[in-house]
């Protein structure tokens, strides 16, 4: 993929250069465009916002995977080859969801409910972590 499929998801996007642009960060409230995002030669897409949001965080806001920021080879028969994750992406992704389920678990022990938004973002996580797992098989 190209930077485009995260660039799709951001507001304020401005073009800043050859394979550089800026945008609003989905995972703070962002009044100034604080997200800055580069397509590398290699196909590899960059984000990094300088309020100091997290990668997972920004992936997460708009529902992106880790593996959007990597490039789809195309094999010799054509058809896309995915590249694996790097295993240290996987593990900075999993430390993420875990988090978010550690917190859903206090809030539960709390005898707090889970309702709408965090319940959905509670089923999002289990789903990641699953699809976490299943990356290595
Ligand atoms: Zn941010």
């Amino acid at each position: 993929m190209s930077a485009d499929a995260l660039l799709a998801h951001l507001e304020n996007v401005k073009r800043t250069g050859d394979g550089r642009w800026i945008a609003r960060c989905p995972a703070h409230e962002d009044r100034r465009a604080s997200l800055a995002v580069r397509e590398l030669g290699d196909g590899r897409v960059l984000a990094h916002c300088f309020a100091g949001c997290s990668i997972n965080e920004v992936l997460g806001a708009v529902g992106l995977e880790m593996s959007a920021l990597f490039p789809e080879k195309i094999s010799v028969d054509g058809k896309p080859e995915r590249r694996p994750f790097p295993a240290a992406d996987v593990l900075r992704a999993v430390s993420f969801e875990t988090l978010i389920v550690s917190l859903a678990a206090s809030q539960l022990a709390k005898g707090e409910p889970l309702l709408g938004d965090d319940l959905e973002r509670l089923k999002l996580a289990a789903s990641r972590l699953h699809a976490a797992a299943g990356a290595f098989e």
